[in-house]
């Protein structure tokens, strides 16, 4: 197993001036990184027990960096919520993941690293192989987020396995635009780290503001590119995302999503020089498990594009239709809640509830077998919306359907039953479900219904709604 810690400290002993992250105007060396974050790791040490879950909560700051590895070097897994989500959701959180400790990038935490400038934590309280790492919480179809269980094994692994298949040959910057909230980020995070590399942030601003969105990637001239493909088609949006604003671009890894193969060719296009690889996998099987590089042969001979080769420590198998992993990148399963885990866990497998088939030899995804999304790239359980839509009190009944626009959803709709005699506006629902979810899963369009029809056998008949919602999204 690689050493993740001895990796990325290496560079401090290295060369500690290197810059590890930049985000905005703040920026933090590899010297500083190992600074802080043994500081940190000595004030766990002596504060907490061992093993107890931190939440490190922020947005793109350099000290959320010192936050996680501060938590690997003490041996706490460590919990990354990001400042964007309602204040009812992070409580949720910390409670459901019983985390000691809520670390966030600030005066407090400069204060305790200050206490303890200079230390060295005891290596041998670092996480161990089969410890949790991380726990990352995604949507869940209760209404009440799940918490997915990652240990040290299964990340070095995930690290290992992409700086292996992948060329990113010496590359010293990379690009990190997912919320370390999200798995996706641990791509970058891992791979520019342990490689020395600098890795430049994109924050929520930036994203809001297309302007310093183009400033910004000219500026960082990445040369390994991760992202969704949605956030890589808002950037296609812009006419200077080109090979010449962004010279030094050459690799894309692109995971969480169906990549479309017009986003390939426009990518061919205006960086003839980058490789471009889709990625797949779920968080529940650390980051990715499969990785293919789509080529203008693979472009022409599939209408949508393959999932790729599967590492090689791990199966993927079609049971019934359905996309099953095993090998060691699956999950120990859900965090406190043995139950949910046993119904898509069993040892190393992981049932994700992708459909897969085969296709010229090459793994296909067919959609889900469920109701959860991906909604700019966000994976969402349309019934954690609908449950906590049902959490309000005004509302007796609801249903979230999913707007899409060529295969993809691109925004989603809600059906309401209000309860008798309350009167209750769609702008009033979606203030007050904001405060319960994220705002990427509070619906655009909410219908107030006086019923729901339903089937036959009384469940509610999604496909007559969803005959009802606009046809242009
Ligand atoms: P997440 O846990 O947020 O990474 O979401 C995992 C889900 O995203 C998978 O189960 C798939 O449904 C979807 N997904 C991830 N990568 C791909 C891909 N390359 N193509 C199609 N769907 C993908």
């Amino acid at each position: 197993m690689i050493d993740l810690v001895a990796l990325i400290d290496r560079w401090a002993e290295r060369s500690s001036d290197r810059i590890a992250h930049v985000s905005r105007d703040q920026s933090l060396t590899f010297g500083e990184l190992r600074e802080r974050s043994d500081a940190l790791a000595c004030h766990l040490a002596g504060h907490l027990d061992r093993g107890v879950p931190v939440v490190v909560h922020g947005h793109k700051q350099p000290d959320m960096l010192v936050g996680f590895l501060g938590c690997l070097k003490a041996g706490h897994p460590y919990v990354p919520i990001d400042a964007g989500l309602p204040r009812a959701r992070i409580e949720k959180i910390v409670r459901h993941s019983r985390a000691a400790l809520v670390l966030a990038p600030g005066a407090d935490l400069d204060a305790t690293i200050a206490l303890h400038r200079g230390e060295r934590p005891d290596p041998r309280a670092r996480l161990r192989a089969e410890e949790n790492v991380y726990i990352m919480y995604t949507s869940g179809s209760t209404g009440e987020p799940k918490g997915v269980q990652i240990t040290l094994a299964n990340l070095a692994g995930f690290v290992a396995w992409a700086r292996d298949v992948h060329p990113l040959g010496g590359a010293t910057r990379f690009l990190n635009q997912a919320p370390f909230s999200f798995d996706l980020s641990v791509m970058d995070l891992y791979l520019s780290l342990t490689s020395g590399g600098t890795l430049f942030s994109i924050d929520r601003r930036m994203i809001e503001n297309p302007l310093e969105l183009r400033a910004t990637l000219a500026e960082a001239n990445v040369e390994v590119w991760v992202s969704t493909p949605s956030f890589a088609e808002m950037c296609l949006a812009d006419r200077t995302f080109d090979a010449e604003h962004v010279p030094a671009l050459r690799c894309f890894l692109f995971c969480g999503e169906t990549l479309p193969p017009s986003c390939v060719r426009r990518l061919h296009a205006r960086f003839p020089r980058a490789r471009v690889f889709n990625l797949y996998g779920p968080t529940e099987a650390t980051v990715a498990v499969t990785s293919v590089l789509v080529d203008e042969a693979m472009l022409n001979a599939f209408a949508s594009l393959p999932l790729g080769t599967p590492r090689p420590d791990t199966q993927l198998h079609i049971v019934d239709g359905e996309i099953v992993i095993d090998g060691p990148c699956v999950s120990p399963g859900y965090l406190h809640d043995p139950e949910l885990s046993t119904r898509v866990f069993s040892g190393t497998r992981y049932r994700t509830g992708d459909a897969g088939h085969y296709e010229k030899g090459e793994l296909m995804f067919g959609g889900r077998l469920d109701l959860q999304i991906k909604l700019s790239g966000y994976r969402i359980e349309l019934e954690d919306i609908a449950n906590n839509l049902e959490a309000l009190p005004s509302v007796e009944r609801a249903v979230v359907l999913p707007l899409q626009h060529a295969g993809a959803c691109e925004a989603l709709a809600a059906f309401v039953v209000l309860r008798t005699g309350i009167t209750a506006t769609p702008a009033s629902l979606r203030t007050e479900l904001a405060e319960r979810v994220p705002s990427y899963m509070v619906p655009r369009d909410i219908y107030c219904r006086p019923a729901l029809p339903m089937t036959v056998n009384g469940k509610v008949d999604r496909a007559r709604l969803a005959a009802e919602l606009p046809s242009r999204v």
